[in-house]
């Protein structure tokens, strides 16, 4: 059989499909750190990815795009809004991310999100050489690895998780808890963020589908674990995502990026102090939180307007689900009220953006901020950290960071805070504003030992060397 020796299978393509005025459609790239940390890998071995192109309704053949293979799936616009918006985005998310928001159980979001995963499984199965490995990616996908065995008993599959896995006591609300961790044990890799998630999840193996661990070692690290399904073993394990920061570190060292740097901090006024927030727009952020810390101390006079400016960046997300537009509509609210009493003409202490911006745009606001504010209630990894520290050549900064992101337990040189914990964040918000320089390079020196040597390259690599794949490159 001919076929790709490596598949990623993810919910979208590494490009997306747009309709233009014209009413014709045109391909964009979506250079994602995760496209970038797969592309040696995909290029090396006649790789192909398997996604919805971001459009529903159409259908587009496999095409070549540079020696990768890109195999859309095709969505009708009732499976978007039944297994994406729904399913994915109203149930799974919510409910992953400690049920920040209530998730919503929903009987018909269900059977479109068998449906959606029974296809991407049988696109996976097209596309497969024999003996290929398959890469599945995010919870959007969980049913795939075994719908893909099924299928294809030949091939070695991993799955990695980029949001948490939540505590078994919440799991156990899902009404399809058991065929969820049913979907996962397909795979020969199951890989999550933090090593409690891999617990979590090797409970319930025991728990609801009766596995028994397996015994032996295997050189999954963070605390291993293995379950043994029939004549096979899975092997559970955390990888925590990374970043490209030696990309970024570069980007972040040239001429445009540190003069855009010192034309923001110019445009502002020159402020003593500019905080910076980096957000999709979602609810598991905690921008509401900081933005609240932010005004008390305003408020008690323990930041001086004058002094500070507030950059928040909240890019659109999910507009289309009910959670995210009564959020939107809150934060809008504060931020009017917070620069109705603290702003005055000529200077705005708060800048709200409800717009994406391009990444070099990203690294002269990096640069241009002295304190990075990231207070998710609870966040798979959170990458905006990390990138905020890899542009930091010149140990500039602090970060201010919630214990619930993923990253915090590699960043214990950030300023970590409990988000819920108002008094704790304005403490830390005020600290970071008034650190004494010294004390604030050899906390970034910390941070930048951490994040330039454990970079997506490395996830990847050790994702795929866990799973038997070789490392290819
Ligand atoms: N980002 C971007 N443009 C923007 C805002 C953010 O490209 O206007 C990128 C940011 O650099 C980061 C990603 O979006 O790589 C956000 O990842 P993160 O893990 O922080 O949060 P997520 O959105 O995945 O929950």
């Amino acid at each position: 059989r001919a076929g790709a020796e490596f598949v990623v299978v993810a919910n979208r393509l590494p490009v997306d499909l747009e309709r233009t005025e014209d009413g014709n459609q045109r391909w964009t790239q979506s250079p994602g750190g995760l496209v970038s940390a797969l592309e040696p890998f995909l290029r090396s071995r006649d790789g192909a990815w398997v996604g919805w192109p971001g459009v529903p309704d159409v259908d587009v053949d496999e095409f070549s795009d540079d020696g990768l293979v890109l195999h859309p799936v095709r969505l009708s616009s009732a499976e978007v809004r039944d297994y994406y918006e729904g399913f994915s985005n109203a149930t799974l998310w919510p409910l992953y991310h400690d049920v920040v928001a209530r998730p919503i159980f929903d009987r018909s979001w269900w059977d479109a999100y068998v449906r959606v995963n029974q296809r991407f499984a049988e696109a996976a199965a097209a596309v497969a050489g024999e003996g290929a490995t398959v890469w599945v990616q995010d919870y959007q996908l969980q049913l795939v690895p075994t719908m893909l065995r099924e299928l294809r008993p030949d091939l070695r599959i991993g799955f990695f998780l980029h949001i948490p896995f939540p505590p078994v006591e919440l799991f156990m609300q899902l009404p399809w808890r058991a065929e969820i961790v049913r979907g996962l044990i397909g795979a020969d890799l199951v890989g999550f963020h933090r090593p409690g998630g891999a617990q979590n999840f090797l409970w319930l193996a025991r728990q609801l589908i009766g596995l028994e661990p397996s015994r032996g070692s295997v050189g999954v690290r963070s605390r291993p674990g293995m379950v043994q399904v029939d004549d096979r073993t899975v092997r559970v394990g955390a990888f925590p995502i990374s970043i490209d920061a030696a990309g970024l570190d570069k980007l972040s060292r040239t001429r445009s990026v540190v003069d855009r740097a010192a034309q923001v901090r110019e445009e502002l006024g020159s402020p003593k102090k500019i905080l910076l927030g980096v957000d999709r727009l979602d609810y598991t952020k905690g921008i509401d939180l900081r933005l609240q810390a932010f005004h008390e101390l305003l408020q008690e006079g323990r930041v001086e307007p004058d002094d500070v400016t507030f950059i928040q960046l909240a890019t659109p997300s999910r507009e289309r689900v009910e959670h995210y537009q009564q959020m939107r509509a809150d934060i809008e609210q504060i931020v009017g009220r917070i620069n109705g009493e603290f702003g005055r003409v000529g200077h705005t202490v708060l800048h709200y953006l409800h717009q994406s911006i391009d990444r070099s745009e990203l690294a002269a606001l990096f640069q241009a901020a002295d304190v990075m504010v990231v207070t998710p209630l609870r966040d798979g990894m959170n990458l905006v950290c990390k990138e905020y520290v890899a542009a930091r050549h010149e140990l500039g900064g602090a970060l201010l960071l919630s214990e619930f992101a993923g990253a915090a337990a590699e960043l214990s040189s950030a300023f970590l805070v409990n988000p819920h914990d108002l008094d704790g964040v304005k403490n830390a918000l005020e600290q970071a504003i008034k650190l004494d320089p010294a004390e604030g390079r050899r906390r970034m020196r910390a941070l930048r030992r951490q994040v330039l040597t454990h970079d997506v390259d490395r996830w990847a690599r050790s994702f795929l060397e866990a799973l038997g794949a070789g490392t290819g490159s």
